[in-house]
């Protein structure tokens, strides 16, 4: 363990843990700020950016306007942060930098999650195809418009690294040092591991919740999981008169301790096993040290085979999703084939452009990735209706 007093560095963490000394940096050098690590600094200028303001109006399972109670995509990442802070400390991690990636996992996501995801990765096929990974870093990348120095954020590279969660090897080239590891076969940081199991514990348990207020799911079915069930029973034996709601919270709350407990004494015993002592150990090797047991990763298998086909398949969201991605294949195809019709500073940026089909599109998809639902309906109705305003 190593820990300077004083210092605005963590103290106590892990020798496997990144250290924000010897960060590898950022793509344009900046004066370390004083009273705070590079990941904080990360972290502070993910919360002020315009990206990750909107989340709170961008679907999460519900639509937005569905109701005041359900997850949107702000308190997902909220929670996917807690989880992974959570982790992290019991690991001896940074958790500046988890909260960090945390924060920033799902600022490329367009308006009505995966069906709009979906829409415009369909749109985007042949003209370099659409990722809401890959939008994440090309926000904090090159589209946030705050400083003087640079554009985007200017994040270090570990805060980059942990962002990019997934990637084809088809892309992985043309994304520099942070792809790299996926034409390689090798990990990131743990903390980027066990951020990306933060962020499936913080969905699962509440798409559960959602699922159940929302009573798209059944509560007998659901307790027929091997891993819900049993904690369930065991809250009704102890509160036999408590109502649903407490029975409901009190089991969520017992899961997420328990897949929580049961990652950190797995991925430790994985560190062990391999010897790991560095960060670079860590990114060397070949199977990811974060992981659940195999028994728990298995039920966790059948809950989210569950939640698929009772809850995203179901016909209240999939009639919602269909409709979603109608509306964002519509205002795709209707952009592009009139850019005049995109607001001025998306006209300039398509000006400043090689004028190519390909990079005309990526800007569309930009303008599009970054509404919130309540915008893209409202753009929809300026497009399509011809009673709303122009
Ligand atoms: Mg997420």
């Amino acid at each position: 363990m190593q820990n300077k007093p004083g210092s605005v560095f963590q103290g106590m963490l892990a020798p496997y843990a990144a250290r924000a000394e010897s960060s590898l940096g950022r793509k344009h050098p900046e004066t370390p700020p004083e009273s705070r690590s590079p990941f904080q600094r990360d972290r502070d200028r993910v919360i002020h950016s315009s990206a990750f303001r909107r989340l709170e109006y961008k679907t999460q399972v519900f639509v937005n306007h569905e109701g005041d109670l359900y997850r949107t995509r702000l308190t997902h990442t909220l929670e996917v942060a807690q989880v992974g802070r959570a982790i992290a400390r019991q690991l001896g991690l940074d958790e500046d930098l988890v909260e960090a990636i945390a924060l920033a996992h799902d600022l490329g996501h367009t308006p009505f999650g995966h069906a709009g995801q979906d829409a415009l990765q369909e749109c985007m096929g042949d003209l370099g195809g659409f990722e809401h990974n890959i939008q994440s870093l090309r926000i904090v990348d090159r589209l946030e418009v705050r400083y003087g120095d640079f554009p985007g954020l200017n994040l270090s590279f570990e805060t980059r690294e942990g962002i990019l969660k997934h990637c084809a090897k088809s892309k992985a080239a043309d994304l520099g040092d942070v792809g790299e590891r996926f034409l390689r076969g090798t990990q990131p940081s743990l903390e980027a591991q066990i951020t990306n199991l933060a962020d499936e514990i913080a969905y699962n348990n509440h798409d559960i919740d959602d699922g159940l207020r929302a009573g798209l799911l059944d509560l007998q079915e659901l307790c027929s999981n091997s891993l819900y069930g049993p904690i369930y029973a065991e809250v009704q034996d102890r509160y036999p008169d408590a109502s649903r709601t407490i029975l409901r919270h009190e089991t969520g709350r017992r899961l997420i301790n328990l897949l929580i407990n049961d990652l950190v004494a797995e991925t430790r015993q994985r560190i062990q096993s391999d010897h790991i002592t560095s960060i670079a150990e860590v990114r060397a090797s070949t199977r990811p040290l974060a992981a659940h047991s195999p028994e728990i990763a298995g039920q966790i298998k059948s809950l989210k085979s569950f939640l698929f086909h009772r809850m995203y398949r179901h016909p209240r969201v999939h009639r919602q999703a269909e409709k979603a991605k109608r509306l964002v294949r519509r205002l795709f195809h209707t952009l592009r084939e009139d850019p005049r019709l995109l607001p001025l500073k998306y006209q300039a940026r398509i000006q400043a452009t090689d004028q190519q089909e390909k990079s005309r599109a990526r800007i569309v998809a930009d303008y599009i990735a970054g509404m919130t639902d309540r915008f893209a309906i409202a753009e929809y109705d300026r497009l399509f209706d011809p009673h709303g305003e122009a």
